[in-house]
């Protein structure tokens, strides 16, 4: 693997969340965290400073990647707001929950007590919230989609203000999660590109080149401001 022009240091953010009702039940969704496992060990391997955050998964860690695990949406929030700073690139590859528990129970729910209903409230939005922190750097989203799923990611590029996002549609067709072929679609203000029926870690390896190109186009806007000064 050729070796990176620049070490960048990269945060990654890859697997599910777990929204608590009680200690032993949780509302989840099927990602495995491939994705966001593979950019790692991609990145890893070119060079490049790596830190990995990742919600509950089978998949093994990577040496000489940095770990550090999450749970809920709030404490996935709580470690980016923590490595945001020390990097140079965002990519937010986990599946975040969009609503967590009203009112967790601290203890285990009885059968016979019965569960009629659950109220939620909005997770704060982890992307949403660093766009005023973002100068300077390149941030990277995930946006899948069971409908309208361009206009949808473009939303969520302005929205987010976003450098790249990666879509994929989610129909009984492409079921989008694991380690299996994937059609993903790359979103930036300027271009959509389209792969159809891909592996996931040859995806990884294409997003990572784009988040290079990004990052070195960056510093080298950067660095002829500062010459100019
Ligand atoms: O859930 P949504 O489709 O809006 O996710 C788009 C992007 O925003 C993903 O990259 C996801 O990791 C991120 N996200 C987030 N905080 C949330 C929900 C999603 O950062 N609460």
């Amino acid at each position: 693997m050729k070796k990176a022009l620049f070490p960048l240091k990269i945060l990654i953010t890859a697997g599910p969340t777990r929204e608590f009702i009680d200690p032993v039940r949780y509302i989840s969704n099927p990602s495995t965290g491939e994705i966001g496992y593979s950019l790692a060990r991609f990145a890893f391997n070119k060079g490049h400073k790596v830190m990995l955050l990742s919600g509950p998964t089978h998949l093994k860690p990577i040496k000489g990647v940095k770990i550090i695990y999450f749970e809920t949406a709030l404490e996935l929030k709580k470690e980016v707001d923590t490595y945001f700073k020390w990097s140079d690139c965002l990519i937010c590859s986990a599946a975040v929950g969009d609503f967590r528990v009203s009112r967790a129970s601290a203890a285990k729910i009885k059968k016979k007590d019965g569960m009629n209903s659950l109220c939620f409230k909005k997770n704060p939005d982890i992307l949403l919230s660093l766009r005023k922190k973002k100068k300077g750097k390149i941030i990277i989203g995930f946006a899948l989609e069971t409908d309208n799923l361009i206009a949808n990611a473009k939303d969520k590029l302005r929205a987010k203000k976003l450098d790249l996002i990666v879509a994929n549609e989610l129909s009984t067709s492409n079921m989008p999660f694991g380690n299996k072929k994937l059609t993903a679609f790359i979103l930036s203000k300027e271009k959509i590109d389209k792969y159809t029926m891909v592996k996931k870690d040859k995806l990884a390896r294409i997003i990572l080149d784009r988040v290079e190109n990004l990052c070195y186009s960056l510093k080298n806007k950067k660095e002829a401001e500062r010459d100019k000064t």
